[in-house]
C-alpha cells in the first residue's frame, strides 16, 4: 500500500484507488469509455487505460499516466482503440509503484484469447500468493496485485474463460471489483462481501437499437453515457454480458455484505447512488445527525471545501444556523500547476484554500470537514480560519475518529499517523487549534444510513479504518508481523 504523504497534492485525505468502465455492444466503445473514466476521475488521478476488442477479435490498449484528458482528449488515440467493446480503469497507485507496467487494463494472451482486466481494489493476500506463484515458475511482468487474477487465471486447470475466473477468484482474499474482456465476453466480478462498489447500466433497446451494457464503479459514469441504471453486481457475484445478455452466476454461495461505508462519506461522488442509497442526501442526513449530537452555539457553519459541504448543509439546517462559504476553493490548483517543491508544498492549504474574511471575521465558526486523517491540514485550515478573526472555532467531523489503516483499496497513511490512533478528543482539539472538537458517532452514521445504529454482532458495512473490525483476513499483514517478529527474535 502507498503512503499517502507521498502523494505530491497531498491534502490529508483518504484516497480511493481506482475507478473501472466496461461496456458491451456500442459503436464508439472506447470514447464512451473515456467519458465514463472522466466521470470516475476522482476515484484514481495517476494514470488512465483503455483495452478495446475490435470486431475481428483483435485488442487494442492505450494506457497513460496522468487524467483521463491527458490521455484521451487526442482523437487519434481514440481513433486507435477501435471496437464496439472496451473496459477501462483510473488509477490511484495502492499496491505497486506508477510504473507504466502496472497502469490497467491488464492484457495477457491465453490459449482461449486475449483477456483484459480492470481491478478496483486491494488483496490482503497478495504477497503470500505471489510468493508461492513465483516459487511455482510464474513470471510477474508488474508490480501490482491486480496481475494475481491473471497469472492464477494462467495456472487453472480449467480452459473455459469463466471457470478459470472463478478458479482465480477462489484464491484472493481482499475486495475486489473487477471489470474483464474477452473474445466473446464483458465480465464484472465483485468480492464476496461487495467492499467495493459495481453498478450494470443499459442503454439502446428501442427503435432499433440494440441494446448496449455498461459496468461502472459509480452510477455517475452510467449517466455521463446516457445509460439507465439496471442494478448493483451483488457481492460475490460475477456476470456475464454478451449478445445474448446478461448472465450471473454466484459461484461462492450467499456471503455477508460489508460494502464500505466510506464511500457515503467521502469517496464517491455526491451525484451517485449507491446500494440504493443516494450519497448527497446521505451526507446531508450524517450533518443533521452530527449537529443533534454535538451542537454548540454559534453565528455560522462552514464547510471545508468540497467535501464538507453537504454534511454541513445538513448540520446547519438541523441547528438552525446559517450555512456560509466561509471558506473558498481554488478548483485550479492540481497538475497543471508547476510540479511542486518543498517551498510549495509548505504554503500548504493557502494553494488550494482561502478563508471568506467577510463571513468569518468576529464570529463563532462551526467549521465542518469529512474526516482527519493526519490532521495536518484541518491545523492548516482552523489556523486560517482564526487568522481571518473568528472569535471561536468548532470543527464537527462526519466521520467517526479514523483509527485504523484501510487495506481493501483505499490509499492511508500507517496507523501510526493517524491522528486519531495517537491522541484523544482532548489532545486532538488541542493540536488542531480548536475550541471544539466532535465527531459523529457509529450509531449516528448508521442511523444517517437508515439503519437502527451499529449491529457490533453484525455490522452492515465495512467499518475497519473506525473499528479495527476486519472482515476480511489480513493475510499479508499478519505474514509481516509474523516476519518482523521472527527478524527480532534472530537479532535478540
Ligand atoms: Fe472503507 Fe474504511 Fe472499510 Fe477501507 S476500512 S473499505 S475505507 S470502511
Amino acid at each position: 500500500m502507498a503512503d499517502a504523504s507521498t502523494h505530491p497534492w497531498d491534502d490529508d485525505k483518504f484516497h480511493e484507488e481506482c475507478g473501472v468502465f466496461g461496456v458491451w455492444n456500442v459503436s464508439d466503445a472506447a470514447a464512451l469509455t473515456a467519458l465514463g473514466l472522466h466521470a470516475l476521475q476522482h476515484r484514481g488521478q495517476e494514470a488512465a487505460g483503455i483495452v478495446s476488442l475490435d470486431e475481428g477479435g483483435r485488442f487494442h490498449s492505450h494506457r497513460g499516466r496522468g487524467l483521463v484528458g491527458e490521455n484521451f482528449s487526442d482523437a487519434k488515440v481514440i481513433a486507435s482503440l477501435p471496437g464496439r467493446a472496451a473496459v477501462g480503469h483510473n488509477r490511484y497507485a495502492t499496491t505497486g509503484e506508477t510504473a507504466l507496467r502496472n497502469v490497467q487494463p491488464l492484457f495477457a494472451d491465453f490459449e482461449f484469447g486475449g483477456f483484459a482486466v480492470a481491478h478496483n481494489g486491494n488483496l490482503t493476500n497478495a504477497h503470500a500468493l505471489k510468493r508461492e506463484l513465483v516459487r511455482r515458475g510464474s513470471l510477474f511482468q508488474s508490480t501490482t496485485d491486480s496481475e494475481l487474477f491473471i497469472q492464477l487465471m494462467a495456472i487453472s486447470l480449467y480452459s473455459a474463460v469463466e471457470e478459470r475466473l472463478i478458479d482465480a477468484l477462489r484464491r484472493v482474499q481482499g475486495a475486489y471489483s473487477l471489470v474483464a474482456l474477452h473474445n466473446g465476453a464483458l465480465m464484472g466480478a465483485r468480492d464476496p462481501m461487495g467492499v467495493r462498489p459495481l453498478v450494470l447500466g443499459r442503454t439502446g433497446g428501442t427503435e432499433g437499437v440494440p441494446v448496449s451494457w455498461v459496468l461502472a464503479s459509480e452510477t455517475c459514469a452510467l449517466e455521463i453515457v446516457s445509460a439507465e441504471f439496471v442494478r448493483d453486481i451483488e457481492p460475490g457475484e460475477i456476470v456475464i454480458i454478451d449478445d445474448s445478455g446478461v448472465r450471473s452466476i454466484k459461484p461462492f454461495g450467499r456471503g455477508t455484505s460489508r460494502f464500505c461505508i466510506f464511500e457515503y462519506i467521502y469517496f464517491a461522488r455526491p451525484d451517485s447512488v449507491m446500494e440504493g442509497i443516494p450519497v448527497y442526501e446521505t451526507r446531508k442526513r450524517i450533518g443533521q445527525e452530527l449537529a443533534r449530537e454535538s451542537h454548540v452555539p454559534a453565528d455560522v457553519v462552514v464547510p471545508v471545501p468540497d467535501s464538507g459541504v453537504p454534511a454541513a448543509m445538513g448540520y446547519a439546517t438541523e441547528a438552525g444556523v446559517p450555512f456560509e462559504l466561509g471558506i473558498i476553493r481554488n478548483h485550479y490548483v492540481g497538475r497543471t500547476f508547476i510540479e511542486p517543491t518543498d517551498q510549495i508544498r509548505n504554503l500548504g492549504v493557502k494553494l488550494k484554500h482561502s478563508a471568506n474574511r467577510a463571513m468569518i471575521e468576529g464570529k463563532r465558526v462551526i467549521l465542518v470537514d469529512d474526516s482527519i486523517v493526519r490532521g495536518t491540514t484541518s491545523k492548516k485550515i482552523v489556523e486560517m480560519v482564526r487568522a481571518a478573526g473568528a472569535k471561536e472555532v468548532h470543527m464537527r467531523i462526519s466521520s467517526p475518529p479514523t483509527t485504523h489503516s484501510c487495506y481493501y483499496g483505499i490509499d492511508t497513511p500507517e496507523r501510526g499517523k493517524l491522528l486519531a490512533a495517537q491522541h484523544d478528543l482532548e489532545e486532538m482539539a488541542r493540536i488542531i487549534g480548536v475550541d471544539s472538537l466532535a465527531f459523529i458517532s457509529l450509531d449516528g452514521l448508521y442511523r444517517a444510513l437508515g439503519q437502527p445504529g451499529r449491529d457490533a454482532a453484525k455490522p452492515a458495512y465495512c467499518d475497519a479504518c473506525f473499528t479495527g473490525d476486519y472482515a476480511i483476513p489480513l493475510t499479508d499483514t499478519r505474514d509481516n508481523t509474523e516476519r518482523q517478529l521472527s527478524l527480532l527474535h534472530a537479532t535478540q
